[in-house]
């Protein structure tokens, strides 16, 4: 590392399928990991590990959870054997003060972590520390807590979340899961004004997502998949630039855009 300021990442992670299926998504979260400089490790926040209370990982090999339901045997049998880092799991305890960060030894790396590290870094050589949500907590909590871990963009820690910035299976529609652009009205609306709040640096509204009328409701009926992007966007500084990629609507309600910010 030459003390280069690390990228932030935000990757919308939709069906667990993506893991193993090429997809134009697929294709999107490789051409942007050719990009990225070699960090030291990944702190990384998936919508898929809610706590009460805020934990990092710490094992020196955490394990890949399979952490869903009737898919194919070949989904269950994707490992992806990147190393912890106790070393990075302390950093973060110690430079958050908001709230006391605790350490876990029995999580590892979930489907929102692997189903797209497994692109980023192929080779499961980079440490990986997950971040864990503490689901009792509004999202103002998040995008402040996500403020305190700023010093590890210079600490070589790449910074990675990972859900859907819209996100709701009641209303999905499986048989257009393969076409791109396939949103319903309000999910466009919603992924419209999403696109714009973050374009402008308007924070605020996203903090405020359940106070944005009907579009956003429907979109986000649970904020699991919604509050990892507000850890990226907290920690992106005047200078910085926007990238979008993988933008698209699929299945009427789930939305893939992704999202680098880089000096
Ligand atoms: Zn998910």
């Amino acid at each position: 590392m030459t003390g280069q300021r690390m990228p932030l990442l935000f990757i919308g992670h939709g069906s667990p399928m993506n893991a193993i299926e090429k997809s134009v998504y697929s294709e999107g979260m490789k051409s942007i990991a050719k990009q990225l400089p070699t960090p030291k490790a990944v702190l990384f926040i998936s919508a898929h590990w809610e706590t009460r209370g805020t934990f990092v990982t710490a094992m020196p090999h955490p394990k890949t959870i399979h952490d869903f339901g009737g898919f194919p045997r070949a989904l269950y049998e994707v490992q992806y054997p990147a190393p912890g880092s106790p070393e990075l799991a302390q950093r973060v305890q110690q430079l958050v003060h908001s709230v006391r960060i605790e350490l876990n030894d029995d999580w590892g790396l979930d489907h929102g972590c692997w189903s797209v590290m497994k692109y980023i870094f192929p080779k499961a050589d980079v440490p990986i520390v997950e971040l864990s949500l503490d689901y009792t907590k509004p999202a103002s909590f998040h995008y402040e807590l996500a403020k305190e871990l700023l010093p590890l963009r210079d600490e070589g820690i790449l910074i990675i979340a990972s859900g859907n910035i819209i996100h709701n299976l009641r209303e999905i529609d499986w048989e257009r899961m393969d076409l791109p652009h396939s949103g319903y009205d309000w999910a466009n609306e919603a992924h419209h004004q999403m696109v714009k709040m973050i374009t402008e640096g308007d924070h605020q509204h996203l903090i405020r997502y359940d106070q944005q009328g009907r579009p956003f409701h429907l979109s986000i009926p649970t904020p699991d998949h919604f509050i990892p992007m507000l850890y990226i966007v907290a920690l992106q500084e005047k200078k910085d630039r926007l990238t979008f990629f993988n933008d698209s609507i699929v299945g009427g309600s789930l939305d893939m855009t992704s999202l680098m910010i880089s000096e």
